[in-house]
């Protein structure tokens, strides 16, 4: 368990609920949720900061509803390379044209189906921070992994690998979504005391890297993995947990509005007994 002095627990800023539509909605679908979401998303400003992430050629159309609105628009991957004979792949400045200012990188759906390595994670990553995109990076183990007790070290080499190249600047945050895959759905939701435990040392060792201040100020953490309204506050209120990265349940506006409100609400009873106590 770490000790935190009570300055650097969580971050002073809203909750982060983040949408990932993987492959699953077309442009129009996707520009329809996104549309549906602008009024909830501007009701909790303040309180939470919602993130979509639709697929690269949905990103033109749900950048319409959404510009001069509270969410906040992301691509669910990029190249490290700038400018390259690199057929099928899209550059950070080529997701920034469509007003995108966030990315998922590392997302364990890519690094399993797709091969992506911790070298190729890393690139992207230093390459997200160079050109000024806000990185959200995916860790998790598999259940073999966290069966045979490994998980813990699988989730520590990857964030260490991931910030092999990372020196956070000045106002610089990167947010690591500690998402098991074995939680993913269909899997079965991680029971919160096991998403502590994992995020706690996710912590550590961003603190024995940078330090206890940069670790804070520079990093955020969220929890992925079969959230939905009805759990999304037992994540929420662990101590590193700053927000959630949510899948299956960010496909429909009812779900996805019901998790902005609810994550609002606990915000906002935080923030009270904060100013009780
Ligand atoms: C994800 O794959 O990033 C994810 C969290 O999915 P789900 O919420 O559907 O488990």
């Amino acid at each position: 368990m770490i000790k935190t002095p009570t300055e650097f627990t969580k971050r002073n800023e809203p909750f982060f609920v983040l949408g990932n539509w993987k492959m699953h909605l077309r442009a129009s679908e996707s520009a329809r949720i996104a549309k549906g979401l602008v009024s909830t998303a501007k009701r909790v400003q303040g309180k939470v900061t919602t993130v979509v992430f639709p697929s690269f050629p949905a990103l033109e159309k749900v950048h319409t509803q959404v510009k001069k609105s509270a969410v906040q628009l992301g691509a669910q991957n990029m190249s490290w390379e700038l400018d390259a004979s690199d057929t099928g792949e899209v550059s950070a400045e080529q997701i920034k044209e469509f007003g995108a200012s966030w990315v998922i990188i590392g997302h364990s759906e890519r690094r399993l189906k797709l091969a992506e390595s911790d070298e190729m994670i890393e690139r992207k990553l230093a390459a997200a921070l160079l050109r000024g995109l806000q990185p959200v990076l995916c860790v998790g183990e598999s259940a073999l992994e966290r069966n045979q007790g490994r998980g813990l070290l699988h989730i520590m080499h990857q964030v260490e690998s991931a910030m092999r190249y990372v020196q956070p600047q000045k106002d610089q945050v990167i947010t690591i979504a500690y998402e098991p895959i074995w939680a993913i759905s269909p899997g079965k939701p991680c029971e919160p005391a096991d998403a502590d435990e994992m995020t706690q040392n996710i912590r550590q060792v961003l603190i024995d890297r940078y330090g206890v201040k940069p670790a804070y100020q520079h990093f955020r953490i969220l929890y992925g993995g079969s959230v939905d309204a009805n759990n999304i506050a037992s994540y929420l209120r662990l101590d590193e947990v700053s927000g959630v990265l949510v899948g299956s349940a960010s496909l429909k506006i009812p779900s996805f509005r019901a998790m902005l409100v609810k994550a609002a609400q606990l915000r906002q009873s935080l923030v009270k007994k904060r100013t009780h106590s």
